[in-house]
């Protein structure tokens, strides 16, 4: 391999939105087989907005944005700036949070008022044996994320939340298969939306309810199965996976840790840049050999 060439190959790169750390993952990129992409803030905007609030018998609206509000005030997740945005509309003064605590995966707690607010999914009100109201589960289909509000271990109702598919998705995910390439779908989020969202995109493999310790672990189960794996992310949560996979690939505009943790990173929005730079692996090697 002529180092002349590489370098060229990543001066093309640069010219793509396509940020080649080092020749190494030139190689890899050539070399992969499954491409396994996170859902929020990767083949979602990430740019989320609440579009209902449905309160429990004893609460209002009102007061279920305020106690989700308040909270989510504290935590810097794409679905807590939603909230806030919601409640703030409506109420300018929101209360403050004392004792805020995140948990990772599954939503965020914290004193307002003087009462105990949790937020987050279902999984996390299962765990601590609170019951989720009958209807919630078909707030979550369609790939909406519907939330969960309790107040002193109490249902006080529930979010909905949308999230938009980048509209290049679809087409990305389409190149892919036309390199011969497996797509994986791996989230957090519940099964339902992330079923809706791999549908609409055309990904046949969906992991959901993936903790964000347990992410690096389906890569790696991945690769014991004998695949080469890119992962594509933008999360503080798919450091980890990023790191483990053969090549990581991470969103420009996500955390830090995805950045430092990633051999490549995709400057562009369009979600193409992936297949792209796969392509642009495969047509510099093939002009060193
Ligand atoms: P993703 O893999 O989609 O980036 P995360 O692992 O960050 O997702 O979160 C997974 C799920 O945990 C979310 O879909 C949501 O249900 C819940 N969750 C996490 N953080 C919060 C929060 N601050 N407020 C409400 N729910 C949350
Ligand atoms: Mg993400």
């Amino acid at each position: 391999a002529t180092p002349t060439a590489l370098m060229a190959g990543v001066g093309r790169g640069a010219q793509l939105g396509i940020l080649i750390k080092g020749p190494d993952a030139l190689e890899a990129s050539r070399t992969v087989d499954t491409v396994v992409l996170d859902k929020t803030g990767t083949v979602t905007t990430g740019k989320m907005t609440v579009t209902a609030c449905l309160p429990a018998d004893g609460f209002t609206a009102g007061e279920v944005l305020r106690y989700a509000g308040a909270v989510e005030a504290g935590s810097e997740h794409a679905i807590a700036a939603a909230v806030v945005t919601a409640a703030r509309a409506e109420l300018p003064d929101l209360p403050g949070v004392e004792g805020f605590g995140a948990l990772p995966g599954l939503g965020a707690k914290g004193e307002v008022e003087g009462r105990e607010v949790l937020v987050g999914n279902a999984r996390l009100f299962t765990d601590r044996g609170i019951g989720v109201p009958e209807d919630f589960a078909a707030a979550e289909r369609d790939g909406a994320t519907a939330i969960l509000v309790a107040v002193d271990g109490r249902v006080a109702g529930y979010l909905v939340i949308r999230d938009v598919v980048k509209p290049s998705a679809r087409a990305a995910v389409a190149d892919l298969h036309a390199l011969g390439l497996r797509t994986v779908l791996l989230t957090g989020d519940n099964e339902a939306a992330a079923r809706a969202i791999a549908d609409e995109i055309g990904v046949p493999d969906v992991r959901a309810g993936v903790l964000p310790a347990e992410k690096a672990q389906v890569v790696e189960e991945l690769r014991v199965g004998g695949a080469r794996v890119a992962m594509v992310g933008d999360g503080i949560n798919d450091g980890p996976a990023l790191a483990t996979a053969d090549l990581g690939m991470a969103m420009a505009q996500g955390s830090d840790i995805a950045l430092r943790s990633a051999d490549i990173v995709l400057v562009r929005e369009d979600l193409r840049v992936v297949p792209d730079a796969i392509r642009l692996a495969d047509r510099t090697l093939r002009i060193i050999r």
